[in-house]
């Protein structure tokens, strides 16, 4: 049929490691260079249309920060997500070790079929790198999860993380399954 399919997706990880960034590249094309970017305060969300393997797809990202600070809204922002955006910024090791607690919350809340990717982001910054590709490619192929390096910056991997996200949802029957 011609009327576009819906997938909501999220966007978590620690503060700063640039999930508003990657989300305002990936819909506007542009980068806010660090004095002009704002802290996201509460849920922000924005529609994408993308078409995949002939297929509309109508994206609603929903992107946070500060979960830390609004424990009540984190239900509800989990609800009905078909695809977890994972981020951390490959020049800052402890957003890196904060993603097995971000996996728990998670797994908590949507089940096990929801397609998960980790985006390590900033690999603009190649001489402050704290991660190397490999010990994220391991850490993501033992959480089941895919793996992909990114800039909002430069806007490297960007559209391939989403793109990559979408195509193994719509590659999952059970995220269709009618409710
Ligand atoms: P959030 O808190 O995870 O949403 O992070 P932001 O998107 O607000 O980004 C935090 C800071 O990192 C800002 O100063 C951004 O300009 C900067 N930033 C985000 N992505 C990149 C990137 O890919 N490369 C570089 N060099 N800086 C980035």
């Amino acid at each position: 049929s011609n009327s576009p399919i819906n997938v909501k997706l999220l966007l978590i990880g620690n503060s700063s490691v640039g999930k508003s960034s990657l989300l305002l590249r990936f819909s506007d094309e542009q980068f806010l260079p660090e004095d002009e970017s704002s802290a996201t305060i509460g849920v922000d969300f924005k529609v994408h249309k993308m078409e995949v393997r002939g297929k509309k797809v109508k994206l609603s990202i929903w992107d946070t920060a500060g979960q830390e600070r609004f424990r009540t809204i984190t239900s509800s922002y989990y609800r009905g997500a078909q695809g977890i955006i994972l981020v951390y910024d490959v020049s800052n090791r402890e957003s890196f070790d904060a993603l097995p607690r971000w996996f728990s919350e998670l797994e908590t809340y949507v089940s096990k079929d929801v397609v998960k990717i980790i985006v390590g982001n900033k690999v603009d910054k190649e001489f402050s790198r704290q991660i190397t590709y490999s010990e994220g490619q391991h850490f993501a192929e033992r959480m089941s999860s895919l793996f992909i390096e990114a800039s909002a910056k430069t806007s490297v991997g960007v559209k391939d993380a989403f793109r990559e996200v979408v195509e193994q949802i719509m590659d999952t029957p059970q995220l269709w399954a009618p409710v």
